[in-house]
């Protein structure tokens, strides 16, 4: 049996939120994934997905935030997110940097005047801020985490969470070096892992400017990147992830079409959906066939 060790996705999209019908089956938020090892909470990133999943945790609270880098789309859910405001939780903040006030900087700044209303000393929960870089090792419980590097402007941190012998790789924006290739790095830092979320946030025509404008250098893969690089490293399962704003689940349905072509055991990240993480049997659940929001199960308190 071993340990429990989930994920769950609480905000799946990049640049900006989106909100109507017709993103609802994958859901609108953007980056929150909830890992869940045994007792210990792993937050990776705070985008509005934190919102949703913060009225879900029990009190007193303790958790880890593993930040992949301070992009708007994965810091913005912070300050709205409740149980930073109560001082019976209690948070160990993880993002890149030297020092953990280098880390505490970003967030005080996010919330300076004229961005918010109140400054970061209306956070009464207990904060501590720490440093993390490419190649740092720590451990969250029974968990061994590393991080590693990925090309992305000003920098992007990819974590592998392992526990006993499964592992989790979080790969959001990420762009190959090379246009065309995929990154080796990446390849070697997910290799065997149980499952890979990895950035698709385009197709490779918009990628390459073919419809609309370029977007090489922006920092993000294609999905056939993701895919390349899931077989390459020999990964169990591939998560499409970090899902374009513009684009609508009927067509993020078509573009993991295109994707099982090339990758057979790849699926889309949703919103509201738990996948376990059990080694050989682990299998990411396929929504209903009606793709209803109310079925991939995000909790909205009012
Ligand atoms: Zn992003
Ligand atoms: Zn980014």
């Amino acid at each position: 049996m071993g340990i429990a060790f989930s994920v769950r996705f609480w905000g799946v999209r990049g640049s900006i939120a989106t909100a109507g019908r017709e993103f609802a089956g994958v859901g609108g938020n953007t980056t929150c994934v909830e890992v869940r090892i045994g007792d210990e909470i792993v937050i990776l990133d705070a985008g509005t997905g934190v919102f949703p999943l913060g009225q879900t945790l029990d009190r007193p609270l303790r958790a880890t935030f593993l930040f992949s880098h301070f992009h708007w789309d994965h810091i913005q859910g912070f300050p709205l997110f409740r149980p930073v405001y109560e001082p019976e939780n209690a948070f160990t903040i993880y993002g890149y940097g030297d020092r953990g006030a280098d880390v505490e900087a970003v967030f005080a700044g996010q919330m300076q005047v004229p961005h918010f209303p109140v400054g970061l000393g209306a956070l009464r929960a207990h904060l501590e801020f720490r440093a993390l870089h490419a190649g740092s090792e720590i451990d969250i419980g029974p968990a061994r985490v590393r991080a590693a590097a990925l090309n992305h402007p000003q920098g992007c941190l990819g974590y592998r969470i392992s526990v006993d012998d499964r592992s989790v790789v979080f790969a959001t924006d990420t762009e190959p070096c090379e246009p065309g290739a995929v990154d080796p790095a990446v390849v070697e830092f997910a290799r065997g892992a149980d499952l890979l979320i990895h950035d698709a946030q385009y197709t490779e025509h918009e990628y390459d400017g073919c419809s609309g404008y370029g977007r090489r250098g922006w920092g993000h893969s294609t999905y056939d990147v993701a895919c390349r690089t899931a077989r390459a490293a020999g990964v169990r399962q591939l998560v499409l992830f970090h899902h374009d704003p513009a684009h609508d689940d009927r067509f993020i349905e078509r573009m993991l079409s295109a994707a099982r072509a090339q990758f057979l055991n790849v699926v889309v990240a949703r919103e509201g959906v738990t996948l376990h993480v059990r080694g050989a049997a682990t299998a990411y659940p396929e929504p209903a066939a009606s793709s209803a929001p109310a079925e991939s199960g995000g909790r909205y308190a009012a």
